[in-house]
């Protein structure tokens, strides 16, 4: 492997929206390798919340004093991305057993599409292995709060969501 593509290593995912389960495998990641591309999956097939382009911007906010991390959003197959960037390690966060069975298949057919490519798994921080993305939804939906499971910015623009969404603006 060569040095530049042993140093980047990319972390992809719907993050929609980020919180801290994310963050806590981005610092982890930071003391290992030098570079981390966060790769925003456009196409998530899933309803999303956030637009591709709010979830980068939110994410950019973040990380806006940290040039090791760099953010960026993508379409189509994980292993293209790759190849555009020049980069061989794939990250991912892996909380529980039920993460499991998914992430070893998309690992297998990773690697089966780019043999190259290897991907590494960071486990979850303890207290929040049971965060998710669409557990963070559920709760902000029905007006919970979320402080403490996702950074402020994010708490505040999903407050600004779910609001717009059970009371739109009337013309
Ligand atoms: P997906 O790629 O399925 O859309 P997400 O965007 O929610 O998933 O998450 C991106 C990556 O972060 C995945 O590898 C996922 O397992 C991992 N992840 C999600 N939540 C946590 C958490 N609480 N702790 C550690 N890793 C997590």
């Amino acid at each position: 492997m060569q040095a530049a593509a042993r140093s980047v290593a990319v972390y992809p995912g719907s993050f929609d929206p980020i919180h801290n389960g994310h963050l806590a495998v981005i610092s982890r990641a930071i003391a290992i390798f030098p570079k981390i591309v966060v790769g925003i999956l456009e196409n998530t097939g899933k309803d999303a919340l956030f637009s591709a382009a709010e979830r980068v911007e939110m994410m950019r906010d973040i990380y806006r004093e940290e040039p090791r991390v760099e953010v960026r959003s993508f379409t189509g197959l994980l292993v293209s991305f790759l190849r555009e960037l020049d980069a061989r390690v794939v990250l991912r966060g892996m909380r529980a057993v039920s993460d499991f069975e998914y992430e070893f298949q998309m690992a297998l057919m990773n690697r089966r599409l780019h043999p190259d490519a290897e991907t590494v798994f960071l486990t979850a921080e303890e207290e929040y292995t049971y965060l998710s993305s669409r557990l963070v939804k559920e709760v902000a939906a029905l007006g919970g709060d979320v402080a403490g499971l996702v950074p402020d910015q994010v708490r505040t623009r999903l407050e600004q969501r779910y609001r717009r969404l059970t009371h739109p603006p009337t013309r």
